[in-house]
């Protein structure tokens, strides 16, 4: 028995071996510093999409009196978002939704046609870490500059130039955390209350919250986020085809690769490893297309700077598709590029389609919802002449910043009147409300009716606005004894 035993115990993991362990360790990448056209293109994007975010909150627009005067408010308290001259109630964050929905449409075609353009330009993630790296880059110097700080000991010049660059990566992350704040309140007052202790808790506790996301993702995680975290490099490979322009090394030009000093028929590529060194997420794009690249493109004006060096063709890591690569290495002229393929067709339609759709119901949208409630107890009360009465709450949300008149009715139901409860001697066939600016009021209604056959009646509500041109329907039940 114990021989069996003996035979059965597993052995413990060799946690030294890397073939048994569970998860690699980070090898952390020093990008370098590289100049060029795609470069500038990247700052100019970063430049644009920062400044639109740190200055938009800051935008105002005038409503009218008693509305906000922000340009873009998500207001959480009153349950409104402002977008400029639009604003949406709770009730049709359909619009938003649906705006968001066209919005991946979107991605994925542009994803269809030229890769991962998103991620390497104008993804929030690239966009502050590119912002933190140049932060890094100005304290602690370029790639070979930071691998040596980092190896070496700690002494006086680290920690200061580490204390430095912690510090200065807290302020861009404590700016960009408040700035995200300000889209939810209203920006000079939120301001003013956080730097005069007179903010709410929830006021301090997001914008440290938002800080501390930012400074980790952009400062410490950068490049693990893009490729372990963010679920859009994993299923990309949906939109792409032969046909989608991304980064790629063209090995037929490059292959086989030598050292300057190598001698014989070579390829172009020299193996200089500059196209590595720049790689915000450390790979190799000779390796061909792989899940971390970004598709930035660094490693193209790298290459190119080498080339030029070498007085060689440009772009020898480009942009272009498999279909065209393949024509390239088998030495046929390569096709053009198709922009219009199937998938890009099922994109074009459904973003027509689903653009066209919005704009319709955005400007055919009413003024006001109508919604009812029926008593829940009692269902209903028999009268003294014998007819029957159900109490119901309606609701008019009057979207328009003045109060407005609606007329309510009772539409499929023969016979029936409308009371207010302070008037229930009235019995009148419709009935005059006044909704409050902006705001849903809630008005008390009794209906009175002959006793619906079987107990249960369809019946349905129907307001009018004062002008007469935007009504609603609600449908809703009259209920009265079985027999
Ligand atoms: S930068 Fe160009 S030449 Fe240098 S290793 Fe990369 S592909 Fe080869
Ligand atoms: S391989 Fe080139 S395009 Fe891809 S992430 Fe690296 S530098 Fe950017």
């Amino acid at each position: 028995v114990n021989a069996i035993a003996r035979v059965q115990k597993p052995a413990e993991p060799d946690e030294s071996d890397p073939d048994l362990r569970l998860f690699a360790d980070r090898v952390r990448v020093y990008p370098k510093d590289v100049r060029g056209p795609i470069r500038r293109a990247k700052w100019a994007i970063l430049i644009l999409c920062l400044s639109v975010y740190y200055a938009l909150p800051w935008l105002r627009w005038d409503r009218g009196p008693g509305r906000p005067n922000q340009a873009l408010l998500l207001d959480m308290v009153n349950e409104r978002l402002y977008i400029f001259d639009v604003e949406l109630w709770p009730q049709e964050i359909v619009f938003l939704s649906g705006a968001l929905i066209l919005g991946a449409a979107a991605l994925f075609f542009v994803t269809s046609l030229f890769g991962r353009l998103w991620c390497g330009y104008a993804c929030p993630q690239t966009v502050w870490t590119d912002l933190f790296m140049w932060v890094e880059r100005h304290i602690e110097g370029d790639r070979n500059a930071r691998i040596k700080l980092d190896a070496r000991k700690l002494d006086f010049d680290k920690a200061l130039r580490k204390a430095a660059k912690h510090l200065a990566w807290l302020l861009i992350a404590f700016w960009t955390g408040g700035a995200w704040i300000m889209y939810y309140v209203d920006a000079p007052t939120a301001t003013h209350e956080f730097w005069t202790g007179a903010g709410s808790p929830q006021l301090y506790f997001f914008t440290f919250l938002f800080t501390a996301t930012t400074y980790l993702l952009a400062g410490w995680a950068r490049e693990q986020v893009c490729t372990y975290m963010c679920p859009w490099p994993r299923f990309q490979a949906a939109m792409f085809d032969d046909n989608t322009i991304t980064v790629a090394y063209q090995s037929w030009r490059g292959e086989p690769r030598h050292k300057k000093t190598d001698e014989g028929q070579f390829g172009d590529c020299v193996d200089c490893r500059a196209c590595v060194n720049v790689c915000p997420t450390g790979i190799d794009i000779r390796d061909g297309q792989q899940l971390e690249c970004i598709n930035c493109g660094l490693c193209v004006d790298a290459c190119n700077a080498v080339m030029t060096t070498l007085s060689r063709p440009n772009w020898l890591i480009t942009w272009d598709n498999l279909v065209r690569q393949n024509a390239r290495a088998a030495g046929r002229k390569p096709p053009a590029i198709r922009i219009f393929r199937p998938r890009t067709w099922i994109y074009i339609a459904f973003l027509t389609l689903g653009c066209t759709a919005m704009a319709v119901a955005f400007a055919t949208r009413s003024t006001f919802d109508l919604s009812v409630q029926h008593d829940r107890a009692p269902l209903f009360a028999r009268m003294a002449d014998g007819t029957v009465r159900n109490g119901y709450t309606v609701k008019i949300a009057n979207k328009h910043p003045i109060a407005r008149r609606f007329v309510l009715t009772i539409t499929n139901l023969a016979g029936a009147s409308l009371d207010l409860p302070e008037e229930s001697a009235a019995r009148m066939p419709a009935l005059s409300l006044v909704a409050g600016p902006d705001a849903v009021t809630t008005f008390r209604v009794l209906v009175r009716g002959a006793r619906p056959p079987g107990g249960k009646a369809d019946m349905s509500f129907l307001a009018v606005d004062q002008s007469g041109t935007d009504k609603a329907v609600y449908n809703s039940t009259f209920l009265g004894p079985g027999e």
